[in-house]
């Protein structure tokens, strides 16, 4: 038998979440859990770990949002991140604040792209359809 090959384990795939908004993650990515240290600070011991953004390619991209970003028009959370601040979490045209949708000003299939705040708006609900209603 050769047991000894299976000694070294594939590191553990991990999910990281990073926090744009109270309440509100956004996936960032898999990543191997490779090691893990266990730290005495001189009152408890904590763990850290150590993280490599993962390499694989055969991963179930299912849900995997942040793959391929330029090719998606899925909104990096940095960018809804400043375009939140920027519009003040408030529709950019009645200040509604309830519904809110992250708007590509220039349509995507018109080339409008996600990867800058300047492209993008926040619009409720209804402006948001109004505008798809629209041919512009
Ligand atoms: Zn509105």
């Amino acid at each position: 038998m050769d047991d000894h090959k299976n000694k070294k384990l594939p590191p553990e795939l991990v999910k990281v979440y990073e926090k744009i908004l109270a309440g509100t993650w956004s996936l960032k990515g898999f990543f191997d859990l490779i090691d893990y240290k266990i730290v005495h600070d001189g009152k408890r011991k904590t763990f850290r770990y150590i993280l490599r953004l993962s390499g694989r390619d055969n991963i179930d991209s299912s849900n995997l949002e942040t793959m391929s970003l330029a090719h998606t028009r899925l909104i990096p959370s940095e960018i809804k991140k400043d375009v939140w601040k920027r519009d003040r979490g408030r529709c950019v045209i009645c200040g509604e604040t309830q519904n809110l949708h992250f708007d590509h000003d220039l349509p995507f299939s018109k080339g409008g792209t996600s990867m800058s705040a300047r492209n993008v708006r926040l619009l409720c609900m209804k402006h948001n359809l109004q505008k798809s209603d629209k041919i512009e």
